[in-house]
């Protein structure tokens, strides 16, 4: 029986968006946000899932390495750092078989209960909800404390980040807000790109199927013309964009 054991939703073997190169994620189960625009309302609740052992994850992957040569694994969620010690025990481990590591995180734990996970970690995708604090708020149903407290810590210990926003019709996809998150991100040099990522009504089935009110059952996905508006801003800024 393994002694350091995690929740976990699901698990994905060959992963092609989170992160460098073809990714093995690790979907953890349970997240303290509540995003209007979450695609995973399943992973909220962090008593669902089910309970893995580090070694007996390790002991799924370790198969698949040869195809992670330029890639590795990903620890995603749900929040994978709101289970800090498992989060940290696996990425651990990971690193001691030579396996590039990524924590996708939305930056919602306290660094000190985080701190050994995110230092472990060879790179962070790092999502910002939104720069301004009561938007945060209204999206997650938190502040953005946390998040930039995280990429404050990144940009001291120059661990790389890969920085994510979702563009939201009417919520985040603003000229105004854009262009402040741009030049707030601009002087740091360990986001080594942004992903805007376009949302989508992928996850709408799934808010349906847990019965719980969708805000943005509504929302068309953004214009072509406007994500790559949004990603001008950011390039305008100097900043790398994907
Ligand atoms: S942080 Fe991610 S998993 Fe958590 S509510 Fe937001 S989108 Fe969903």
């Amino acid at each position: 029986m393994d002694a350091i054991t995690g929740r976990i939703h699901s698990l994905e073997s060959f992963g092609a968006v989170d992160g460098p190169g073809l990714r093995y994620v690790v979907f953890f189960q349970g997240c303290p946000l509540r995003c209007q625009f979450c695609h995973n309302p399943d992973s909220w609740d962090f008593t669902g899932g089910a309970e893995l052992g580090v070694d007996e994850l390790v002991g799924k992957i370790l198969p698949f390495r040869a195809f992670y040569r330029e890639g590795g694994v990903t620890l995603s969620g749900g929040e994978p750092l709101a289970q800090p010690e498992f989060a940290a025990a696996l990425l651990a481990r990971l690193k001691a078989e030579g396996l590039h590591t990524a924590v996708d995180t939305a930056g919602s734990v306290p660094l000190a209960r985080c701190r050994e996970a995110v230092d472990l970690a060879d790179l962070l995708l790092l999502d910002i909800k939104a720069l301004d604090p009561a938007l945060c708020r209204t999206i997650t149903g938190r502040d953005n404390a946390g998040a930039l407290a995280l990429l404050d810590h990144c940009q001291e210990i120059g661990k790389p980040v890969w920085l994510r926003h979702v563009l939201v019709p009417g919520l985040t996809l603003k000229r105004d807000e854009l262009a402040a998150l741009a030049a707030f991100l601009a002087p740091y040099t360990c986001v080594e790109t942004v992903e805007l990522l376009p949302f989508h009504q992928l996850g709408a089935h799934k808010w349906e199927q847990l019965a719980i009110p969708y805000p943005l059952k509504d929302v068309p996905p953004p214009a072509p013309e406007a994500v790559e508006e949004a990603r001008d801003i950011f390039r305008s800024a100097g900043l790398p964009v994907r």
